[in-house]
């Protein structure tokens, strides 16, 4: 029992202790880190993948913290959703994306959607519809170039969602369901809720040469084609991936093989 509670000592005293100061560190400092403007969003193209063309943008948000240096959003959104600092992040990222959607349009860049993230903690504010008609109001933005992204992780509170996810889809904002296959409760969920689109994780785009991600993927797109929603591929990192799903009727794909999350100044434009 001694030696193991060495061992154990030895483990705390190494990786897992720094683990724990890092998250602490990270937890206290996400508090100011939207006052202090730390957060940057970065912008990733959704395609056409039959015609190139690019469709719209997806706002991914990047914390450059002063001295640990950019940090992604994989490691402080969850701390951020721990917190409840997600509000702030939230709120900041969905005016950055709504501002910028709308200065591209204005600088004759394309009209097309920008698609925000949106965590099931957000959907908690009492106040979160009129957040977002205050930010479209303030930035001139025709609600159809929003895109709110949900994941299954929001069916947990289906009482309190569904009236917020109704209101905004009254407004005209877009709906998308996001890493489609890796909840619980998908179909339940596309019953449910008045969902525009469907994406396809990319889990499944990644292994899409084991036969049993082939047929997934292909049963996604048409159960997303025969409800009418829009079905679209993340993770395209190659050109196999991507000719893989064209030959299973996939029009719409987002991936490192046409671009990674880039900041601002580095998108391209969008041809529509
Ligand atoms: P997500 O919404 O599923 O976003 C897709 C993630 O995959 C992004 O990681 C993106 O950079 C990455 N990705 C895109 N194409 C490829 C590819 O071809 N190959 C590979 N390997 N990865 C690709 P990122 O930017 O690190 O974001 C991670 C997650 O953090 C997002 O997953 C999303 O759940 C969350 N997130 C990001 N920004 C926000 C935000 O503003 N609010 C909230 N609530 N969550 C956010
Ligand atoms: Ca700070
Ligand atoms: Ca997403
Ligand atoms: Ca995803």
């Amino acid at each position: 029992a001694k030696a193991q509670g060495k061992n154990q000592y030895i483990f705390f005293d190494d990786s897992l202790k720094h683990a724990l100061d890092r998250r602490l560190l990270l937890e206290n400092e996400l508090r100011t880190a939207v006052e202090d403007d730390e957060l940057v969003v970065y912008y990733q193209s959704k395609m056409n993948i039959l015609t190139h063309e690019c469709v719209g943008y997806e706002a991914l948000v990047r914390w450059n913290h002063p001295s640990l240096g950019l940090i992604s959003p994989g490691e402080f959104i969850p701390i951020a959703e721990e917190t409840g600092e997600i509000k702030a992040v939230g709120a900041y990222v969905l005016n950055a994306a709504i501002k910028q959607n709308k200065k591209w349009q204005d600088e004759g860049f394309g009209y097309f959607p920008v698609s925000v993230n949106v965590s099931a903690e957000q959907f908690n504010q009492f106040d979160f519809v009129d957040q977002v008609k205050k930010m479209l109001k303030r930035h001139q933005l025709t609600p159809k170039y929003l895109e709110l992204e949900i994941t299954e992780s929001i069916m947990q509170d289906v009482e309190t969602v569904l009236p917020v996810i109704q209101a905004f889809k009254a407004m005209g904002i877009q709906l998308s369901l996001d890493d489609f296959g890796t909840g619980y409760s998908s179909l339940y969920i596309l019953k449910e809720l008045p969902v525009d689109t469907i994406k396809i994780d990319q889990s499944f785009v990644r292994t899409i040469n084991d036969p049993r991600s082939e047929s997934i993927v292909k049963t996604i797109i048409d159960i997303g084609t025969n409800l009418g929603m829009q079905v679209i591929a993340e993770g395209i990192e190659t050109f196999e991936h991507l000719e893989h799903l064209k030959a299973k009727g996939c029009i719409f794909g987002q991936g490192y093989y046409y671009s990674r999350p880039v900041p601002v100044e580095k998108v391209k434009k969008c041809m529509s």
